[in-house]
């Protein structure tokens, strides 16, 4: 037990002045970006312990995002594999449809607080795009969307998403035209008009103070998960799960946990295999290196760049992890684990079939590990953060697998 009562005092202790989590995060900028960064993390500590502030933003999870989600326990799905009990924290229902939102409004509602008219973001596959364009629109600022020209061919509905809520795509045509080029470009837009705007990461990584507020706005998922279990059930889940890409929405999910005798996984993508360029898990296979202005584990060569990575969900195909999950792991209080493309597959058709719930394949590969730990456990409880819905996913999940046929005649 003594393992979960010495997180008690974990959030005074993480990230450090500095920004790290033990010997993971920091900020690695050039000159000229320090002064945005710092004014970012001045602004955030002064700012979020306001009642207004709190105030403001526990109305716009109500009226505006349709919070709290629900906690939803699939009965049928559970019934296939034992008496091991699968439930979801609903974020597939959060507004726009996955847990993106929660950043971004905090963020937003920062920036406003900041005096700033305009928020700035990459966006590769266009999901943290078109949630910023939503908190955007909802603050009545300004958006700047930098992607690269190769994911604008690849995103159209998403880009049009975004434009429909008013705003600027802008294309980054330089080196391989995505998601790193697209960060690039952020950054020296940020630099150039920080007076103005401010810079809205998608996950939670890059330099401090990003990784510990994304966390802190996605935070409200677990809080929320963890006073409804507790009321459904009367006891903890023994397990909790969720999908890292990034590492956001697993963050917010774990993090109000992890005093709470509760074993937790992260679920990583395995994707096609464990050869270098087939697969995006970076706690698996990575080591500690340094990326976008922050240290932690990456996928790297030996001179320091990343490696290609892959994965069925787009969402999950980035080289790095936020630094918090490499401290979780190294004290030991996270387990990281993979689930491939067609175990996230698999799962994904399961909960639509068996519990009318059409997952993104994101989030499936939470999913396919609360099946595993279901099979492997015959009994207690598993908690899945379901990050998002599928309706993104329909068309290229049938090009590839149809209606999922494949995986019910075996
Ligand atoms: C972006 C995304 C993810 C991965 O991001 P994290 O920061 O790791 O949470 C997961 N699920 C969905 C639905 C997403 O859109």
């Amino acid at each position: 037990m003594n393992k979960y009562r010495d997180f008690d005092n974990y959030f005074k202790e993480f990230p450090n002045e500095k920004g790290y989590f033990g010997e993971y995060g920091g900020s690695f900028l050039p000159p000229e970006l320090i002064p945005a960064f710092e004014e970012a993390k001045n602004s955030y500590e002064a700012i979020c312990q306001s009642a207004q502030f709190i105030n403001e933003l526990r109305r716009i999870r109500k009226d505006f995002q349709g919070r709290p989600t629900p906690v939803y326990h699939c009965e049928r799905l559970s019934k296939l594999f034992g008496n091991c009990q699968i439930y979801l924290k609903r974020e597939d229902l959060n507004h726009t449809g996955a847990h993106k939102l929660n950043h971004c409004m905090g963020e937003g509602l920062l920036a406003k607080y900041m005096g700033k008219k305009k928020l700035i973001a990459e966006t590769g596959a266009g999901q943290h795009g078109v949630a910023l364009a939503t908190a955007a629109a909802y603050f009545g600022m300004e958006c700047d969307i930098y992607m690269g020209e190769v994911d604008i061919e690849k995103q159209k509905p998403n880009v049009i998403r975004m434009k429909m809520l008013g705003a600027n795509v802008i294309p980054v045509t330089h080196g391989l035209k995505t998601l790193k080029e697209a960060v690039d470009a952020a950054f020296e837009a940020y630099m150039n008009e920080y007076d103005d705007a401010i810079y809205c990461i998608g996950s939670a990584l890059g330099p401090h103070p990003f990784p510990m507020m994304v966390r802190d706005f996605q935070a409200v998922i677990g809080h929320e998960a963890r006073d409804q279990f507790l009321e459904m059930t009367g006891h903890f889940p023994d397990a909790i799960t969720a999908c890292v890409g990034g590492g956001s929405n697993s963050l917010g999910m774990f993090t109000p946990f992890l005093a709470d005798p509760v074993e937790i996984y992260g679920i990583e993508p395995l994707g096609r295999g464990s050869n270098v360029g087939d697969h995006a898990a970076t706690m698996q296979f990575g080591t500690k290196g340094r990326l976008h202005g922050f240290e932690s584990y990456l996928l790297q060569d030996e001179n320091g760049e990343p490696l290609p990575v892959y994965s069925i969900a787009s969402g999950l195909d980035y080289p790095g992890v936020g630094p918090e999950h490499a401290h979780l792991r190294d004290l030991g209080r996270v387990h990281y684990e993979t689930a491939s493309d067609e175990e996230a597959m698999e799962a994904f058709f399961l909960l639509c079939r068996y519990e009318g719930i059409i997952p993104a394949i994101e989030s499936s590969h939470a999913l396919a590990y609360a099946i595993r730990y279901a099979k492997e456990h015959k009994s207690g409880s598993i908690l899945c953060c379901l990050s998002g819905r599928g309706d993104k996913d329909i068309d290229y999940v049938y090009e590839n697998y149809g209606c999922g046929e494949k995986f019910f005649n075996k």
